[in-house]
């Protein structure tokens, strides 16, 4: 990841390290969770919020994206810093953030060298991020700035994280239908009580972006990771506009993927520290259903009610007896490595009072 001012060069043009995979760089996010010593002055400069906006080739809407921001931050007399993360756009985006610098003091300008996804943006959207408040906002125009006050008198009532929830939402049938499908599920699997787990629009306290870690494209599931780890989760109604320029970035693909990455979000927190739990059960289960097909089989062949050359089921109990050991292996496998993993693992201390 390269940062750059209006009058730094071209990246091309100065040796920057090359930027690291997600992953990595959430590794090393941790131990910056503490803010360095305050800078110039006595006067503390950090900004009371942070708004933390993803965009992949969005040139026409981030003028009239920018507007809408000072518009509303304005109104709000609070610090604020406005962090674009420029995630490999192949158009004018980049040279169209600059020239906005240009004119205000409060933007930061983050560009990628290629484009790696939408939550690796944010994850490093997060990790620069110095306000009290994080807000998220998709660069397309389709989230209002104009709720911002809203989700922070939110997050004021005593939530962590405030999740928009596009009531009315103003996208094709072919998105929103399978959207409902999947936010149902969720909430389900989950028991997290909210209607519109990827909603662009959301406000965290700094303590939530600091130690949630996203990856590949689990920035759908940032409330199940967060709910994860205690923090209290909020809901509220936000506006949604139609996409006015360019197109979405997510084609059909999302919806597999989705699915496979709640199964991540699901495996990673809830089963995470106990794998056997979960593929111990499944297995056990296929183990004794294949012993019990497979015993009830074997005593009508000794009593010579019947012959195993032609009873399949014969053979679907093997299989289930080997699908079955092959499960339980597997979790016994997943509890090595969660063992040996096991010093590194963080608890989330709320409060320590001495
Ligand atoms: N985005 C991004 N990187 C990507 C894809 C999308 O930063 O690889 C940004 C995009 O520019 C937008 C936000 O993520 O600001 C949401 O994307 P989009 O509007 O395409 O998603 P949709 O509204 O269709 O869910
Ligand atoms: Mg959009």
């Amino acid at each position: 990841m390269t940062e750059q001012t209006p009058d730094s060069p071209e990246p091309q043009d100065r040796p920057a390290a090359p930027p690291a995979p997600a992953q990595q760089q959430n590794q090393q996010r941790r131990p910056q969770q503490q803010r360095p010593q305050q800078q110039r002055g006595n006067q503390p400069q950090w900004p009371d919020l942070s708004v933390v906006i993803p965009l992949y080739n969005e040139e026409e809407s981030l003028k009239e994206l920018h507007q809408q921001l000072r518009w509303a931050l304005g109104r709000m007399n609070l610090r604020y810093e406005l962090l674009f993360i420029d995630d490999g756009s192949t158009d004018r985006s980049f040279q169209v953030l600059r020239d906005l610098k240009r004119t205000d003091k409060h933007i930061k300008i983050i560009r990628f060298r290629r484009n790696y996804g939408k939550s690796a943006a944010l994850s490093v959207g997060f990790e620069k991020a110095q306000g009290n408040i994080v807000v998220t906002l998709d660069a397309d125009l389709q989230d209002d700035p104009a709720e911002i006050p809203s989700l922070k008198k939110r997050l004021d009532d005593g939530f962590d994280l405030v999740s928009g929830w596009k009531k009315k939402r103003r996208d094709p049938i072919s998105k929103t239908l399978p959207s409902r499908f999947f936010n149902f599920v969720t909430a389900r699997l989950t028991g997290i009580r909210i209607h519109d787990f990827n909603c662009g629009l959301k406000a965290y306290r700094r303590e939530v972006v600091k130690s949630v870690k996203l990856y590949g494209e689990l920035h759908r599931y940032v409330p199940v990771l967060a709910h994860w780890e205690g923090f209290r989760i909020g809901e509220m109604v936000v506006q949604h506009r139609p996409r006015k320029f360019g197109k979405s970035k997510f084609g059909m693909g999302r919806f597999w993927r989705g699915f496979l990455d709640l199964l991540t979000a699901l495996f990673t927190t809830r089963y995470l520290r106990r794998p056997l739990h979960l593929f111990g059960f499944w297995g056990l289960a296929a183990v004794c259903a294949g012993l019990a097909i497979d015993g009830w089989l074997a005593i009508e062949w000794y009593l010579g009610l019947t012959s195993l050359s032609n009873r399949p089921l014969f053979l679907g109990g093997i299989l289930l007896i080997i699908v079955g050991i092959q499960f339980i292996s597997i979790g016994l496998l997943g509890e090595i490595i969660s063992k040996t993993r096991a010093v590194e693992t963080e608890y989330q201390v709320r409060e320590f009072i001495k």
